[in-house]
């Protein structure tokens, strides 16, 4: 067996080396889903790649890059604030190329240009190749950037442990409250082969888990000649070397076919983690917003997820306050989340968003209902994430070490649960067997048992 390889890659020595090359530097600014980190990592490795080293400085940037997201008006208008403080960016250096690209731009450049004249380039996400024209480095740059995976690594003095993969773009559905149709437009695949070539790059470059994206994950395929899904290329990516995990992000009820669960529950690097929407347990709320399944359906699918894979973590996510919910509706929603108990909950209040189908309608529910409403789901799921967390406490988990924060290591199990841990010495990139000692509601204490070789 080979030795235990801590760092694939060098690490720090090179990072210097990149700022020398150009002298320029890029800030990068990321709001929203793991789509736009994707695309931003995307971006910097771009940048990097010609030389530009990244500044968390806006006065010492020579390019700003802002990723933005509208799926809720709290995120457009975090958005527009940022834009905002950086026309005094631009008035003391005027040089400075400010670029806008994310969901805030598509089909939006005429009346953006209008509205922000200090910003120089809006690009739709994915449209990388127009970054040249604030950066005239990358016309001149060696090999085919568009071939770069994300998170491409050589200079880079972040070693990176996890990176996410988009595999499709876009959406079919057509949820009643959701723009993101409007502005990623339909379901595009990318190739199979382009995928699993992606994620063998990252395997070679020190990456151990991928988690493949996409706003409805488990559609991958349908619109591909070969009839190959996201079963099949989960069973392509399990044995990519180096890759010891594998997650992906998000799943629609309506896809989530046995035949997925299964690959779930044989394929080793698989996760055994299920990040699956349900919005609301209310079969007429479920209808209005177009979700296309009703609640039985998706009881059944969580059953049949947790009779076929043993030790399964859920994870879903639930919008309060949509038009016209009444209290018993709501009701309906809490019932599901009592009787399901998931590991992790992510609840937002609904927002109107201007061009879909519910913001014409006028039964809006009053900002303190949907508060309550909001604490009403945030109440249930600490009880239960706390609950669940306790019952952990003197197990063994597997963890991936995926970072130091605040003194201490930081990973997850496999289940997806946040576990720090402290010990002297370099753990990034490894996979250790640890005990659980604490719990709270949003993550666990634990001690290294042993530290797992893994061989690649
Ligand atoms: N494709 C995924 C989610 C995409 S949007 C799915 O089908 O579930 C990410 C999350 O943002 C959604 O799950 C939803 O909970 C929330 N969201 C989307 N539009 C929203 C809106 N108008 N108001 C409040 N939350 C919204
Ligand atoms: Fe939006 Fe619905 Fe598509 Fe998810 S499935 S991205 S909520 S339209």
């Amino acid at each position: 067996m080979e030795p235990l390889r801590l760092f694939p890659q060098p690490v720090t020595p090179q990072a210097s080396s990149t700022a020398s090359r150009s002298g320029k530097s890029y800030l990068i600014w990321t709001i929203g889903c793991q789509m736009n980190e994707a695309e931003s990592a995307k971006v910097e490795a771009m940048l990097s790649q010609v030389g530009y080293a990244r500044t968390e400085v806006e006065e010492e940037a020579d390019v700003i890059v802002l990723n933005s997201c509208v799926v809720r008006q709290a995120a457009e208008d975090k958005v527009a604030g940022k834009i905002g403080s950086l026309m005094r960016t631009k008035r003391n250096n005027p040089d400075v190329r400010i670029a806008l690209t994310g969901c805030m731009v598509t089909g939006q450049e005429k009346s953006l240009r209008q509205r922000f004249p200090h910003i120089d380039l809006f690009f739709e996400p994915s449209e990388f190749d127009r970054l040249v024209e604030i950066v005239p480095e990358l016309a001149g740059a060696d090999g085919d950037l568009a071939e770069l995976p994300h998170y491409y690594q050589p200079l880079s003095s972040d070693y990176r442990v996890t990176a996410h993969v988009p595999i499709i773009y876009g959406c079919n559905f057509v949820c009643s409250y959701c723009i993101v149709p409007y502005r990623r437009g339909r379901e595009v695949s990318r190739p199979f082969d382009e995928i699993v070539a992606e994620v063998t790059k990252l395997g070679s470059s020190g990456v151990k888990e991928v988690t493949l994206l996409g706003q409805t994950v488990n559609a991958y395929g349908h619109d591909l000649p070969d009839g190959r899904d996201l079963a099949d290329l989960l069973t392509a990516v399990n044995s990519v070397p180096g890759i010891e995990r594998v997650r992906f992000l998000t799943s629609h009820p309506k896809y989530f076919s046995d035949k997925l669960i299964h690959a779930i529950a044989d394929l080793p690097a698989l996760c055994e983690h299920v990040n699956l929407p349900v919005q609301a347990g209310d079969n007429e709320v479920l209808r209005k917003m177009r979700r296309t399944y009703t609640h039985e359906h998706y009881r059944d699918r969580i059953e049949m997820i947790r009779n076929t894979i043993p030790n399964v973590t859920l994870a879903t996510d639930i919008i309060v306050g949509f038009p016209g919910e009444s209290d018993e509706q709501f009701e309906n929603t809490l019932r599901l989340l009592e009787d399901i108990e998931f590991d992790k909950v992510h609840v937002a209040m609904y927002s109107p968003r201007p061009g879909t189908l519910s913001a014409r309608w006028e039964d809006e529910i009053p900002h303190s209902v949907k508060h309550a409403r909001h604490q009403a789901v945030e109440r249930i799921q600490e009880r239960v994430s706390l609950q669940k967390h306790q019952a952990r406490v003197g197990q063994r988990e597997e963890i991936l070490v995926d970072g130091f924060a605040k003194g201490r290591w930081r990973g997850r199990t496999r289940g997806n649960a946040l576990v720090f841990f402290d010990a002297t010495g370099d753990w990034l990139g490894q996979t250790v067997n640890v005990e659980i000692t604490e719990a709270s509601t949003w993550y666990l204490l634990a001690e290294p048992v042993a530290i797992m070789a893994t061989a690649f």
